[in-house]
């Protein structure tokens, strides 16, 4: 560990916050509201700035009732535990939602541009789910995250880009007193101590790019993602070799995407038409205009397709002992000539190919059926031939649907009947997919007032985390939204109690 004796220090400020996504803006916001002096922290270059924030749909969550709220969180932190163990404690789920219910309020008193979306949470079942308000910042994560930097900007914080935060620094009673950074600006990079006389703020984001880390930590590899091209897990590593324990590392927000071999990042596939994965389909009006299935890598459903948008990945966790491999990694998209007719296969509205433009996806699919990111087969035992899948499984496989179709009834997982299309209209087509998405919640764990704490509970002075870097959130993500909601609610907590700190 690095401490006192080791370093001079180079600049001094009060703040000094490391990642400037939403978490990293919203803390810088407020703590220089509240007069301290912050400098905050960007590893990448300005022009290329690109963040699992900036790259959103702009989703976030509001609350309308902190009873019915706090009965939906606890039913949710009890999933796949017991009472006595939630993946959250009381009170750190109580700092959200005090902070949450105020979200919508906070962005409209800041003048940001919000339009009300929805009352949908991610499990409508359980008690209390009703009380979620989803509000949509107009103009996707882009327009938000331009909104947050004009904010910065106007009060001139000290923003540096290309500085990248190695190591956090100690004295030697183990508090955070500044940080050792990477100034990549001008000709050379050169080491530099930062000194933060109250606090460090965490604002790094997870581990999306840490291939060693998503091996070792998830539940199911290998896993992608739709953003976070910087979040390499830096975050995470400082505040270990600092003492802090870690939670919710095998918990994601993540359904089934697709990656290509020649692209970086996940893509999120739109897949039945109509812009979003998942649809919302009550009336016959709304029937999905296009059939797909998803296969297993032998041609097997195994699943409902209506993919929980932030939990589905976990379905492909099974692995096969005897196999020795995950027999739903990768999986596939199956679909027939309605479906490539009908529009973009990728979503427009986030991710690489949303409005940040990472990739320009085609309006006929023709370009990536090109590439060999769709594969055609003119019938299903060319198409099965292509995979390299068993032919009779997918063959049965399909036969089957069409069969649910016919009788307006998916006897074997239950599918909505809007979306039970038959997959009769050669040629057919497959996109490859894997379990990923939106992001991983694992990080330093942290307490109500945003402070990181070691394994025995007690908080390491000096050092605070918001968003995504040890989201409050665990195995179950409540509803869209949730996210950003943490970063605005956790960026104030982190910055107000940081301010709070003796200089
Ligand atoms: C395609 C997509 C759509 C999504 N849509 C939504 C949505 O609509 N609603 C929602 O709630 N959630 C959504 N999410 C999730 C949500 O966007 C993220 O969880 C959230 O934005 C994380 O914000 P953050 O501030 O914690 O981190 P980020 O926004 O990821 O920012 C982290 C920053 O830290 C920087 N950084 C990392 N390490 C260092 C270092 N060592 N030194 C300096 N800087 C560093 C990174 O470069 C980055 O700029 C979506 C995610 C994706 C990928």
């Amino acid at each position: 560990m690095l401490t006192e004796e080791n370093y001079r220090w180079d600049e001094t400020t009060e703040i000094v916050i490391i990642g400037y996504g939403l978490s990293g803006a919203v803390a810088a916001i407020t703590a220089h509201d509240l007069n301290a002096r912050v400098i905050l922290l960007e590893k990448q270059p300005a022009e290329t700035h690109c963040t699992c924030s900036s790259i959103a749909m702009g989703v976030f969550l509001s609350l309308s009732d902190i009873k019915r709220a706090t009965e939906y969180m606890t039913a949710l932190n009890q999933v796949g535990s017991y009472p006595e163990l939630p993946w959250t404690d009381a009170e750190t789920v109580k700092a959200w939602i005090t902070y949450t219910a105020q979200n919508k309020d906070w962005i409209t008193r800041m003048g940001g541009n919000i339009k009300f979306l929805s009352n949908v949470a991610e499990f409508p079942h359980l008690p209390g789910a009703d009380s979620l308000e989803l509000w949509k910042y107009q103009g996707n994560g882009l327009r938000m995250m331009k909104f947050m930097y004009d904010h910065v900007a106007a009060r001139n914080i000290d923003v540096r880009y290309q500085v990248s935060a190695m190591r956090l620094l100690t004295d030697n009673t183990g508090r955070v007193i500044g940080v050792k950074v990477a100034d990549g600006r001008g000709n050379a990079s050169r080491e530099v101590n930062i000194r933060a006389t109250r606090a460090v703020i965490l604002c790094t984001g997870g581990f999306e790019e840490s291939e060693a880390m998503k091996l070792q930590y998830l539940r199911v590899y290998p896993m992608y993602f739709a953003g976070g091209t910087g979040n390499t897990g830096d975050g995470i590593r400082m505040a270990q070799e600092v003492g802090a324990d870690l939670w919710h590392m095998n918990c994601v927000s993540a359904r089934l995407c697709a990656k290509f071999p020649d692209f970086p990042m996940g893509v999120f596939i739109d897949f039945s038409g109509g812009g979003w994965s998942q649809r919302s389909m009550k009336t016959e009006k709304e029937k999905a205009p296009a059939g797909f299935i998803i296969v297993d890598r032998y041609g097997r459903r195994y699943m409902t397709e209506e993919l929980k948008p932030h939990t589905a990945s976990y379905e492909c966790g099974w692995f096969d002992s005897y196999k020795l491999e995950y027999p739903r990694v990768p999986s596939y998209h199956i679909f027939d000539r309605r479906r490539m007719e009908y529009g973009p296969l990728a979503q427009l509205s986030s991710g690489p190919t949303g409005p940040h433009l990472l990739y320009k996806w085609s309006r006929d699919n023709v370009a990536e059926l090109r590439k060999g990111w769709i594969v055609k087969g003119e019938t299903i035992a060319e198409l099965a031939a292509n995979l390299n899948m068993p032919l009779e499984n997918l063959a049965n496989t399909i036969d089957t649907w069409n069969r649910h179709c016919q009788a307006s009834s998916d006897s074997e997982f239950a599918r909505n009947s809007l979306e039970l299309v038959p997959l009769d209209e050669p040629p057919f087509y497959a996109i490859r997919l894997f379990p990923g998405g939106s992001n991983t919640l694992g990080g330093p764990r942290r307490n109500g007032r945003a402070q990181v704490l070691n394994p025995f509970g007690e908080s390491i002075p000096g050092l605070y985390a918001a968003g995504e870097c040890g989201s409050v959130f665990g195995m179950l993500y409540p509803a869209g939204g949730g996210n950003l909601a943490e970063c605005i609610a956790f960026g104030r907590i982190a910055a107000e109690n940081a301010v709070r700190e003796k200089a």
